[in-house]
């Protein structure tokens, strides 16, 4: 036995009707080319898409014969991106509140094996936090997940706060997932097919997770915890620079939108923030982030079906640190954070 079961916490689901649904967004020629780049592929006839097709819609015993085979206990399971987030306000309220309903009875199913997010719609931030509220008091869910931008907009503006709000009040977190970059920053991304999961994903959550960091929201909102994947989408890396130019900015009074915050840009990372390791089954950068943030702020994510390679769950549990250190990364880092 290991001493810690394996908690997955950035896991995909997708009901075929949200399938069916980006079909016809992108055959009604929907104008956002993240969107179209995105989905385009991933409901397209090759290999990769096929297989990911099988497993990203399945609840049940194809998913959990493959969490058996490499040795995950349990999935938190969160509806992928870009989510409802690219529908209008009513369609998505209606679809967040249908996928939670589903997500809820595949819990029940299989509780000791499944775990989940509940979807929500920002473009109606106050639907958004009552979905939140019915997602977290009558479906036993564990938090939110947001996939990043809705269409161009960002969680800073405070039009949104009533969903931070909501999550701080529940206490329950947001989990910021990556989408694609908006059509305003996706132009030299695609060009070079580098809008996806190799470096448009990390840019663009990177830059959301900041722009809720300079804003003020968590001085806003103290007790707010905001989960982020890919070990943070970069920003572990950059703590010395954000805080140093961050202070010179503020000093130099440069940006109206620019103003003193009550902590250090990095404080906030380290004390409301906790990041995942999906898709980013690396000794040095997993290290890396529990030195610079803490061995309790770094959960074990795999990124299944996206990232679906047995092998990196042996680079896990093969990492160089304490037996303790490795529960906490695999499990009680999860039960705390999401309350399992
Ligand atoms: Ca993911």
């Amino acid at each position: 036995m290991a001493g810690y079961l394996r908690i997955a916490t950035e896991e995909a689901f997708a009901p075929p009707e949200l399938i069916a649904r980006y079909r016809k967004l992108l055959e009604d020629g929907y104008d956002d080319p993240g969107f179209r780049s995105l989905w385009g592929f991933y409901s397209g006839a090759s290999p990769r898409a096929t297989a990911l097709a099988e497993r990203i819609q399945d609840l049940g015993e194809r998913r959990l014969r493959d969490m058996d085979d490499t040795g995950i206990a349990m999935q938190i399971l969160s509806l992928t991106a870009p989510g409802v987030q690219v529908f209008d306000a009513p369609e998505a309220t209606a679809l967040a509140r249908s996928f939670n309903d589903q997500l809820s009875d595949a819990i029940r199913k299989h509780p000791d094996r499944f775990s989940g997010l509940a979807a929500i719609a920002p473009q109606d931030p106050a639907g958004a936090a009552k979905e939140l509220e019915r997602g977290v008091r009558q479906l036993n869910l564990k938090g939110a997940i947001v996939n990043s931008h809705t269409r161009g907009e960002y969680l800073d503006d405070s039009k949104f706060w009533a969903i931070f709000e909501a999550a701080e009040y529940l206490n329950v977190p947001v989990y910021i997932h990556p989408t694609t970059p908006p059509k305003s920053m996706i132009g030299p991304f695609i060009e070079r097919g580098l809008d996806g999961a190799i470096f448009g994903f990390a840019v663009e959550t990177g830059l959301h997770l900041l722009r809720i960091i300079v804003s003020g929201v968590f001085d806003r909102f103290p007790k707010l915890r905001i989960v982020a994947g890919h070990l943070g989408e970069g920003l572990p890396y950059w703590l010395f620079r954000i805080d140093f130019m961050h202070a010179a900015m503020v000093k130099a009074n440069r940006y109206p939108a620019v103003q003193k915050l009550q902590k250090k840009p990095s404080e906030y990372i380290k004390e409301n923030m906790y990041v995942t390791t999906s898709g980013m089954a690396w000794e040095p950068p997993i290290l890396y982030a529990q030195s610079v943030l803490g061995v309790d702020r770094v959960l074990y994510a795999m990124d299944y079906p996206y990232q679906f390679v047995p092998e990196e769950v042996k680079v896990t549990d093969h990492l160089p640190i304490s037996d303790a250190d490795k529960k906490k990364l695999y499990q009680s880092n999860a039960e705390q954070v999401f309350s399992i």
